[in-house]
Order: C-alpha cells, then sequence, then structure tokens
C-alpha cells in the first residue's frame, strides 16, 4: 500500500492554493484542510459576538469555546461553528478585511495549530495555510510554496465572488486589500507567512490550475514512492 503522506500548501491569499488542494485531496483521496476557514471562522465569531478584536483574552477565550468542523461538499467543502453552516459567512469582506489581526495573537495560532495537527495526525491530508510547512506540519513529506502576482490574485479572488454570487468589491480595492493583507501575514511575530526552507516555490500567476495541480501531484507521487 503508498503511504498515506502530509502535503502542506502554503502561500499569500488568493495564489491558488485552496482551489489546488481541494483537487489534489480528491486525486489522493486525502482529506483537505483549509486552515484559513478556521482563522476566518474565529474572526466571524468574535464579529457576531461583538467582541473588540484588539481584547486578545476575549478573542482566545471565543478560540478555545468554539467548534470548527468541516464537512465534504460540492463546490465547495461545507464550514460549520458549533454545528452551524458559516461556508458563505466566512468569505464575505468584513471578515477578510479583520482576519489577519486575529491570526496574529499567539494563542489564537496556538489552539488553531493544535486542532490542526490533531487533524493531521493520520496522514494522508492536504492542508493549506500560510505556517504549515514552517510551523504546524514541519515534518510533511511534500511542502508547496505557491506565489502569484498581487494583480493575477485579486482578478481571481474578484472572478471568484462574481461566480459564487458573492457581494464583491471593485477589483482595485480587491488588490489593494490583499496587498494589506499580504504584508500583516508576513509581519506578523509569530509564525508569519514565509516559504520553509525545503518547499518548492511554483509561480502560478501564468499556470492554469490544471497545470499546477499536476506538478505537485507528479511531486506527491514521487513523495510517495
Ligand atoms: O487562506 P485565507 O485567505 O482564507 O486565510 C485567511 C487569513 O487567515 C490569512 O490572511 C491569514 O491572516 C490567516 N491564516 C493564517 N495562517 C494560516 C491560514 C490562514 O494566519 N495557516
Amino acid at each position: 500500500m503508498t503511504e498515506k503522506i502530509q502535503v502542506a500548501i502554503d502561500g499569500p491569499a488568493s495564489s491558488g492554493k485552496s482551489t489546488v488542494a481541494k483537487l489534489l485531496a480528491k486525486r489522493f483521496n486525502y482529506v483537505y484542510c483549509d486552515t484559513g476557514a478556521m482563522y476566518r471562522s474565529v474572526t466571524l465569531a468574535a464579529l457576531r459576538h461583538k467582541i473588540d478584536l484588539q481584547d486578545n483574552e476575549a478573542v482566545i477565550a471565543l478560540a478555545q469555546s468554539i467548534t470548527i468542523s468541516f464537512k465534504p461538499g460540492d463546490p465547495d467543502q461545507l464550514v460549520f461553528i458549533d454545528g452551524q453552516d458559516v461556508t458563505r459567512q466566512i468569505r464575505e469582506a468584513e471578515v477578510s478585511a479583520n482576519v489577519s489581526t486575529v491570526a496574529a495573537i499567539p494563542a489564537v495560532r496556538a489552539e488553531m495549530t493544535k486542532q490542526q495537527r490533531q487533524i493531521a495526525s493520520r496522514g494522508g491530508i492536504v492542508m493549506d495555510g500560510r505556517d504549515i510547512g514552517t510551523t504546524v506540519l514541519p515534518d510533511a513529506q511534500v511542502k508547496i510554496f505557491l506565489v502569484a502576482t498581487a494583480h493575477e490574485r485579486a482578478l481571481r479572488r474578484y472572478r471568484e465572488n462574481v461566480q459564487k454570487g458573492i457581494p464583491t468589491a471593485p477589483l482595485e480595492e480587491i488588490e489593494k486589500a490583499i496587498k494589506l493583507r499580504d504584508q500583516k501575514d508576513s509581519t506578523r511575530k509569530v509564525s508569519p507567512l514565509k516559504k520553509a526552507e525545503d518547499a518548492t516555490e511554483i509561480d502560478t500567476t501564468s499556470l492554469s490550475i490544471a497545470q499546477v495541480t499536476d506538478k505537485i501531484a507528479a511531486i506527491i507521487k514521487k513523495a510517495r514512492a
């Protein structure tokens, strides 16, 4: 039997991580874990409870008290907070604008990291995020770091919003928000967005989803052989 390995896919906002991670999980019959959805869920819960996001203690208590779960869905995996479907709500602009603040709180990261390691513990996992190869799964057999220009990433997010019927901001505004999130995610003290030394970097700017997926699939096959 082929080995059930851990695949870590990191990169900035809208670099194509979740799209290819989902396709790879399907191809290899692995579990897919979207760690960004977990930080988004904590952020949404905090906004709903009208918690001051600067009040670290309150955000931490909330992160430790809610249960975030996933269920397979087509085309998107479904995300739940305490059993309530929040798949769409966690993608809204207010959550995107505040998630980096919540994700910078060390104890929130510690809680999410603990849950993510538990999800990945049996192997057969494709996990995407910002710190999977560096912090969450430092021993992952495959580590990928996806990059693309901010303009291309904004275009992708814009088209995705339109396609999914999510209220969308103009393209220039999305690009600005993406750059700001990149900056916050790359400069935070704990587990910043960073390529792991042993990760393979792939620039997806001019590649199709199928091309990126095939490239990574070849790397996974080699690692399992
Ligand atoms: O991947 P996505 O854009 O949905 O992630 C939302 C936010 O969650 C990121 O901008 C980042 O602030 C945070 N995040 C993180 N670490 C991860 C995944 C996401 O800090 N592993």
